[in-house]
């Protein structure tokens, strides 16, 4: 396995092709620090006896590996994955990143064998060698799957301009070029490999973009315009939270060349699909881990400050706390009972059940403005005109912030501005407005969700219960 120095070098022997604020960047640029820093820690932890999740072994080597490099092999290994993201995303107190490239690679172990069976194709065993590769040297990879899409009533080829899906555009001896953009993709200017999976249901006429492939994130043509962003870090005040960023990123496939031993579906147009709807689900259980985490982070800091303030025990705090801990443990316990409920596909790979994974992510998709809500409602209005950190610590000012953001008389004012800072990241900084929208749209907003339900779940069944009950017999 890799450590997190050897992952900070790899980045930097990549080729410059990351552009933020008007330049072409390196990936040693400040501000993409803090998302590094946070997908370090799925190194660093890596053998810290608390965080035994984190590893695993290949069902292919029997070697040790990082459970972010690896195919879910049974409910247990779900229920692990979910468990890891949850402790993984609370030391980070937001988004690990590193899930989707996991993710993808469960989607991709199960499309390319479900492609193979039908057509005769190869695909899995290029998938598995390069799977191989991908354990062996403890890759990250951003999954690219969400496409730019133009006018969301169309189809990818009834598109007036057809690059608003990545495609096709070329079929060599040696390889394919690809041509398109996908856009709001996690890490990706801070990973080693992107994975790129079609976004939606592909009919015939889509075939040429019917496509999932890997590439090493510098490849010529890839070009990511990055939207790094990251907490506001109080000068000389030591806090973890200060280290913490996120990396979003818009990705141009300018001619991007990808041999085939890297194309893992190339026109098939029914396993595309397959591929979209698997890497959705495995994204969607990852949330039932990572989701109860960042409210953690909101119920943390709630409870605090109600503590600080003197009113923890009243009832209009116990009730948004309770509040929040029910959202919490029910994405939660949908993540459980969507790894119990889970099935061993003829790959191999251990898929979530479908309803409890959807509607666990459903659940905590239409509730994070809500947990705001309930945070902002309890901390009171100061987050959003709190002293800046120089300002605190400047000896001319600070006596006056001490005396008068003093709340309990046995709590010392600087716990109260701390605590209040970290509040104040997530109601009113740019990066707690990433992780908000996130909230919503990360995984797919939860009207897919609602797709995905109406799709599988047995109404049928419900209208049998009312008959019965009401003696109609048809
Ligand atoms: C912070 C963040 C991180 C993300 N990370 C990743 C990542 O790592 N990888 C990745 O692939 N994606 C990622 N996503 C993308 C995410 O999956 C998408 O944002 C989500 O699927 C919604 O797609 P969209 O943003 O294109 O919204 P749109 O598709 O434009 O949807 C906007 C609204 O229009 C509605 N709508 C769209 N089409 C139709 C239609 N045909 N009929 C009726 N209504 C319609 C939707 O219901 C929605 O309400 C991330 C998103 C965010 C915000």
């Amino acid at each position: 396995m890799r450590t997190a120095e050897e992952y900070r070098n790899d980045l930097l022997k990549l080729k410059a092709n990351i552009y933020i604020g008007g330049r072409k960047v390196k990936r040693d640029d400040p501000r993409l620090s803090g998302g590094i820093n946070v997908i370090s820690k799925t190194f660093e932890l890596a053998e810290h006896p608390d965080f035994k999740e984190l590893t695993t072994r290949s069902h292919l080597s029997g070697k040790k590996i990082n459970r972010f490099t690896h195919i879910n092999q049974s409910a247990d290994d779900l229920m692990a994955k979910q468990l890891m993201t949850r402790k993984l995303c609370r030391v980070v107190g937001g988004c690990i990143q590193r899930c989707m490239g996991c993710d993808a690679i469960n989607a991709l172990s199960i499309a390319t064998f479900a492609a193979d069976m039908e057509n005769g194709s190869d695909y899995n065993k290029r998938f598995l060698e390069y799977l191989k590769e991908f354990q062996k040297r403890d890759l990250t990879a951003a999954c690219a799957q969400t496409d730019v899409k133009g006018d969301r009533s169309k189809r990818p080829h009834e598109q007036k301009d057809p690059d608003m899906y990545v495609r096709v555009v070329e079929k060599r001896s040696d390889g394919i070029i690809v041509r398109g953009a996908k856009n709001c993709i996690t890490m990706s200017a801070i990973a080693d490999e992107i994975i790129v999976i079609p976004t939606r249901a592909m009919t015939p006429n889509d075939v040429d973009y019917s496509v999932a492939f890997s590439i090493p994130a510098d490849t010529d043509g890839v070009k990511i315009i990055s939207r790094a962003s990251s907490l506001r870090a109080p000068k000389d005040l030591d806090m973890p939270q200060a280290e913490i960023g996120d990396d979003e990123g818009f990705i141009v496939f300018d001619d991007v060349f990808v041999p085939w031993d890297r194309v893992f579906l190339c026109g098939e147009n029914m396993y595309a699909t397959l591929a979209a709807h698997l890497f959705a689900l495995f994204h969607r259980h990852s949330y039932t881990g990572c989701k109860p985490a960042t409210t953690d982070v909101v119920m943390g800091f709630a409870a605090l400050i109600a503590d600080y303030n003197g009113v923890y025990n009243k009832s209009n705090i116990r009730d948004k706390l309770v509040d929040l801990a029910a959202v919490a443990e029910l994405v939660f316990a949908a993540g459980i009972a969507s790894a119990i409920n889970g099935t061993k596909t003829p790959a191999g790979t251990f898929l979530p059940n479908e309803i409890y994974a959807n509607i666990g992510r459903r659940h905590a998709g239409l509730n994070y403005y809500h947990e705001l809500e309930l945070l902002a409602e309890v901390a009171g209005g100061l987050p959003a005109a709190l002293p800046f950190a120089e300002d605190f610590l400047n000896p001319e000012t600070r006596p006056y912030v001490e005396k008068y953001i003093k709340r309990r008389a046995d709590v010392p004012p600087e716990s109260v501005y701390r605590c209040l800072y970290g509040i104040s990241n997530i109601l009113c900084s740019s990066f707690g407005g990433v992780l908000a929208v996130a909230g919503v749209h990360g995984g797919g907003s939860p009207v897919m969700e609602d797709i995905a339900i109406w799709r599988s779940y047995d109404f049928e069944e419900k209208k049998k219960i009312a008959k019965y009950l009401t003696g109609i017999k048809e």
